[in-house]
């Protein structure tokens, strides 16, 4: 029967946006890797075209999928054409596509990356991992960004490399935060920067890390795992902490942002050192700490972020508390009442919140976003998250 012309215009589409899927011989979980959200960071791209297509399947339990992400910037070398593709995941903006009149290039790269995703949840009901490829403007040693989800730092920690919680704070609709808000382990690999062969070096790595802590595969099944380790564990000199992200600096429209030369990310900066210039006003740090992601392009507005180590003490109390689900005691203070129980969402007075430290909702797993000029809306991620799906695994105990 023949087909109609839309449906075979979506499926033609769709093949073309897919690097590469392996099917392995037997069931299992799902590995989703996304490369060049961002179309100047074509690293993770060229490592996946690499490494997917020589993966022998007879040697994978489950299911890998490679996935370009804005094609049209790709083609360019731009970050963006119109919008940022990582910045327009969330949940009103995802619902509203269909109904939309009038579509910009990032929305048509978008509704074709949401028929895959859907496509492979759909038909899945092993665990799914998340795993989206970028680099920075500026030198750094390659990490991991999470929402901070239990789920999310279990799975982190087994890869010999610094973790960055607490982004999607000050990010407005990433693809990651989105995905992790449905529940599955989503977490983004920054590998280096740009245009360094290092980069690719970095995801191929990567790549063959995450399909075996999955649990798709044994290492014993690639004579060069054990190199590949080395490589990530080196290029991040060996650190492998878990940071928290502290302060953005926000670049406005129409200001004339210019980073001071010379920054890379995680080196270590003091209270009042001169960072960059403002409209010819110098910045200067505000806390003593690391700097991190410092801008070096002209696209973007996110100047610099600043960040600080967690205390290990720190990570195993919040887990402690989030496991004894301690967060329900906030709904005992005044003003702070549950918004949506099931999706982990509370409503806090800023009255109220303002005398409490950030650091407590932190610690509980808490995220706040949106805020009106009264209230703030406080989001959490164990309670959305599909623990049931990966409590098997092998990585889960951490
Ligand atoms: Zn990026």
């Amino acid at each position: 029967m023949p087909q109609p012309v839309a449906v075979l215009n979506k499926k033609e589409t769709q093949s073309s946006r897919i690097i590469h899927h392996v099917k392995g011989v037997s069931e299992g979980p799902a590995v989703v890797f996304f490369g060049g959200i961002h179309g100047n960071e074509p690293a993770g791209v060229t490592a996946l075209e690499k490494v997917l297509i020589d993966l022998d399947p007879k040697v994978i339990k489950g299911e890998i999928y490679g996935i370009y992400g804005n094609l049209k910037a790709l083609s360019t070398n731009k970050r963006f054409i119109e919008k940022d593709l990582n910045r327009i995941w969330t949940e009103d903006r995802v619902k509203a596509l269909p109904t939309k009149q009038r579509l910009t290039a990032e929305e048509e790269e978008q509704v074709e990356l949401f028929d895959i995703i859907q496509g492979i949840l759909k038909t899945n009901n092993n665990p799914v991992y998340f795993i989206d490829f970028h680099t920075t403007s500026s030198p750094t040693l390659p990490f991991i960004t999470i929402n901070d989800a239990l789920i999310n730092r279990y799975f982190s920690m087994h890869f010999p490399v610094p973790i960055v919680l607490g982004i999607e704070e000050y990010l407005q609709g990433p693809l990651l935060s989105y995905l992790n808000k449905q529940g599955y382990v989503s977490l983004g690999f920054e590998a280096g920067q740009h245009t360094d062969a290092d980069s690719v070096t970095n995801c191929e790595a990567f790549i063959y890390l995450s399909i075996v802590i999955a649990g798709l595969s044994a290492m014993e099944n690639f004579i060069r795992y054990p190199n590949f380790y080395r490589t990530l564990r080196n290029q991040a000199r060996g650190l492998r902490e878990v940071f928290e992200v502290m302060y953005k600096y926000e670049i406005k429209p129409f200001e004339e942002f210019k980073m001071n030369p010379g920054f890379v990310s995680f080196q270590k900066i003091k209270l009042g050192d001169e960072l960059a210039l403002s409209n010819d006003t110098i910045i200067k740090s505000p806390l003593t700490a690391r700097l991190f992601m410092p801008l070096y392009q002209k696209q973007g507005e996110d100047g610099f972020f600043i960040i600080r180590t967690i205390p290990v003490f720190f990570l195993k109390l919040s887990a402690l508390l989030r496991k004894i689900r301690a967060d329900q005691l906030l709904t005992l203070l005044p003003g702070i009442s549950w918004f949506d129980r099931k999706r982990g969402i509370l409503r806090a007075n800023l009255k109220v919140t303002r005398f409490m430290a950030k650091s407590i909702f932190h610690l509980l797993g808490y995220r706040n976003k949106q805020e009106d000029k009264t209230h703030l809306l406080l989001y959490n991620r164990e309670r959305v998250a599909r623990k049931y799906l990966y409590e098997k695994s092998g990585w889960f105990h951490a």
